[in-house]
C-alpha cells in the first residue's frame, strides 16, 4: 500500500491534484471538504453540525472530522492506498491519523504540499466561486480566514512530518498539467 498525504491552503489544487494522482496509483481518494459537502447537501446529522463551519471558513471540530475520516476509511478497505486530501489539518488529527493507521497495519507513505503564494489563491478562489457556488469562495473575508486557519493550525504539520522524513514540497504554480508532473516525479521517485 502507499498513502499519500496532499495538503496546501485553501485553492492550491489539492482536490484536482488529488485525482490524477488517484488514477495513475490506483489509490482511493478521500477529501473531508468533499465529505462534508456531501452530507451538507443530504442533511445528513453530521451535515447540519458541520455547516456553520465550513460557511464561514473554520476547521470543523477534531472529534467529528477524526470520526467521520476513520469511517470513510474502514468502509473502503479492498484498495491499494489512500490519498488524504485536505486532513490532517490539525496536530491532533495527524496524530490521530497515525494511530488509527497503525491499528489496521497501515502508514502515511508521503505528504505532499503545494506550495502557491496568498495573493493568487485568492484570485483563483474567487474565480472558483463563480462557477462552484461554494459559499466560502466567494467571500474575501472568508478566504482569508481559511488562510488562517491554515497558517495557525495546519502548518505546523511540515514540522511533523518532516520528523517522520515523509514531508515534500511542490512548487503548485504554473499549468495544471505542468503541476501533475511534478508531482508524478516526485511520487515515482518514491514508490
Ligand atoms: P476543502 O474543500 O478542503 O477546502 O474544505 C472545505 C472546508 O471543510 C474547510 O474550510 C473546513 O470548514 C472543512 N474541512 C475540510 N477538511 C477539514 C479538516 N481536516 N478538519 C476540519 N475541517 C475541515
Amino acid at each position: 500500500m502507499f498513502n499519500i498525504v496532499i495538503f496546501g491552503k485553501p485553492g492550491s489544487g489539492k482536490g484536482t491534484q488529488a485525482k490524477f494522482l488517484k488514477e495513475k496509483y490506483s489509490l482511493y481518494h478521500i477529501s473531508t471538504g468533499d465529505l462534508f459537502r456531501k452530507n451538507i447537501r443530504n442533511q445528513t446529522k453530521l451535515g447540519i453540525e458541520a455547516k456553520s463551519f465550513l460557511d464561514n471558513g473554520d476547521l470543523v471540530p477534531d472529534f467529528v472530522t477524526i470520526k467521520m475520516l476513520e469511517n470513510e476509511v474502514l468502509l473502503n478497505n479492498q484498495v491499494k492506498g489512500y490519498i488524504f486530501d485536505g486532513f490532517p489539518r490539525t496536530l491532533h488529527q495527524a496524530e490521530s491519523l497515525d494511530t488509527f493507521l497503525s491499528s489496521i497495519n497501515l502508514k502515511i507513505n508521503a505528504t505532499i504540499a503545494l506550495d502557491v503564494n496568498e495573493n493568487e489563491l485568492i484570485t483563483r478562489l474567487i474565480d472558483r466561486g463563480k462557477t462552484t457556488n461554494r459559499s466560502d469562495d466567494q467571500d474575501i473575508e472568508k478566504i482569508k480566514n481559511r488562510f488562517n486557519e491554515y497558517n495557525t493550525k495546519t502548518s505546523i504539520l511540515v514540522n511533523f512530518y518532516n520528523k517522520q522524513g515523509i514531508y515534500f514540497s511542490v512548487d503548485g504554480k504554473g499549468s495544471v498539467n505542468d503541476i501533475t508532473l511534478r508531482l508524478f516525479g516526485l511520487v515515482d521517485s518514491l514508490i
